[in-house]
């Protein structure tokens, strides 16, 4: 038998919000003191800043700094409820979303629905890489990826085999933007200065780091001159740099390219491979597009109205990565602004007394794009100003820790960072006996 709908009971608009990141977090936010009830429902139970997932990844912070609880975020705010469940399916004609969490199923009617989904990683149509080539997106692909960057130092410490030692402790990054380029430095950084004097059967400099991209220079969007820099500071670093670098295959063993240029076909034997190389919308944006008979992209990024709506559907909104809109790109400061702008519409139109636009454009400011490559050095592009070194460095931390979620994470961060400027060591470097799922992946791998 169908189950009716869950709404909230004293009769309120209902607004149910799908996804706790950056988007969604700022439009529930927005609606703290708007006459409804809101529904937040995430897969995961916390809200994660993947702009430091990399942190985490090479040991230098430790998870939960950078993943709140999405219940404690909210503790003050009455009109939402939170449910901790995964959206398995949306029905924009007669106003329902299901989620389900541990075969636990519930529905629920809306009447205003505002979804950020986010987006996943993309192989571009080979999933088989991301066996060997896990991406970086959750808190759990950072812990495997950590768990496989120190197996594979600790394995090249019990190896003889001086091939197989080679093959241990060479690391793979795939895709140059800012989360390849940012890792990598954190990788090159990792083996030549905290991991230094710290095994016996190799020297910090035995690390062979690679970051490949198809396209011919790093950090694309930041434009010539900053990629560069970035670059040079990387091949400082003894990263061995490789653009025109289209990947083709992926094993167990080695990553594969075609040189654009010249045409030849290059293989690099690699025990560690990391993919972030490029994105995909969330499955819900497709199913959304279709019911209300709009476009979605290749990256299934759904073309949405110029105040964010979708179609003909004037109460269904979508925000932050799943948008496509004026060639907007996918970062955080598009799902803050435009989680903070449905808000603002919703509350417009409920509010009866309210002359506000409800169908206002959203407008993008764009308040410039940073990456760090290593410790001290970041680049900064803010329109036409560019800068890169210590500057631009001290600029990345000091916004970072403006834009993460609660005093107690900023100040944890804060702390650890100002650890990890001065000291080699790192205070998050185990592996969990779960985590070792990854080394199981590397003994299989070699034999
Ligand atoms: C490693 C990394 C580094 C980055 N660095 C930067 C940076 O330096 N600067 C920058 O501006 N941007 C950066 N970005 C991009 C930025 O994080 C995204 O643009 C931003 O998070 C998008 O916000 P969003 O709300 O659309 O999605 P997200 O923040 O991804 O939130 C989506 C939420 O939806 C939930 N969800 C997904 N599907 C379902 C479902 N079916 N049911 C329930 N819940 C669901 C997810 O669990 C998640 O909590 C980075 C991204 C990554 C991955």
């Amino acid at each position: 038998m169908a189950q009716t709908p869950h709404r909230p009971s004293n009769g309120r608009h209902h607004v149910v919000v799908i996804g706790a990141g950056f988007g969604g977090i700022n439009a529930v936010k927005k609606l703290k003191d708007a006459d409804v009830e809101i529904t937040l429902i995430d897969k995961k139970n916390h809200h994660l800043f993947q702009p430091m997932l990399y942190q985490v990844a090479t040991g230098v912070i430790s998870a939960g700094e950078i993943a709140p609880s999405t219940r404690q975020i909210l503790r003050h705010q009455d009109n939402v409820s939170f449910v901790n469940g995964e959206v398995t399916d949306v029905n924009i004609k007669d106003q329902t979303v299901t989620a389900e969490l541990d075969g636990a199923v519930r529905t629920y009617g809306y009447d205003s629905l505002i979804v950020a989904a986010g987006a996943g990683q993309s192989y571009f149509g080979n999933d088989h890489f991301a066996e060997y080539a896990p991406g970086m997106k959750t808190l759990d692909d950072a812990l495997e990826i950590r768990s496989r960057i120190i197996s594979a130092f600790e394995k090249a410490e019990l190896e003889e085999d001086p091939a197989k030692r080679e093959k241990l402790l060479t690391f793979v990054i795939v895709g140059a933007g800012p989360t390849g380029v940012e890792l990598t430095g954190q990788i090159a950084e990792l083996a030549q200065r905290t991991f230094a004097g710290t095994y016996s059967n190799f020297g910090s400099s035995s690390a062979k780091i690679y970051l490949l991209d198809g396209a011919p220079q790093v950090l694309p969007p930041f434009g010539k001159r900053l990629g560069r820099k970035a670059q040079r500071t990387l091949e400082k670093l003894g990263v061995d740099v490789r653009l025109n670098a289209m990947v083709t295959d992926v094993t167990a063993d080695a990553v594969t390219y075609k040189n654009m240029k010249t045409e030849e076909e290059v293989t690099i034997e690699a025990a560690t491979k990391i993919w972030s190389a490029g994105v995909a919308a969330s499955p819900l944006g497709k199913l959304i597009a279709d019911q209300a008979g709009v476009e979605s992209d290749r990256a299934g990024r759904v073309s949405v109205n110029e105040d964010l709506t979708v179609g003909e559907y004037k109460n269904v909104y979508i925000v932050g990565d799943m948008i496509s809109l004026n060639r907007l790109p996918g970062v955080a400061q598009v799902a803050i602004q435009g989680g903070n702008h449905v808000g603002k519409l919703i509350e417009a139109k409920i509010d009866e007394e309210s002359t506000a636009n409800e169908a206002e454009p959203f407008e993008y400011f764009d308040k410039g794009s940073m990456a760090v490559i290593s410790r001290f050095n970041a680049v900064v592009k803010l329109g036409k100003t560019e800068f890169a070194g210590f500057p631009a460095w001290i600029s990345w931390l000091g916004l970072h820790i403006f834009y993460i979620v609660g005093f107690r994470s900023r100040t944890l961060v804060a702390l650890h960072w100002l650890l990890n400027a001065f000291s080699r060591d790192r205070g998050n470097l185990e592996i969990t006996q779960q985590q070792r799922v990854a080394r199981n992946v590397i003994d299989r791998d070699l034999h």
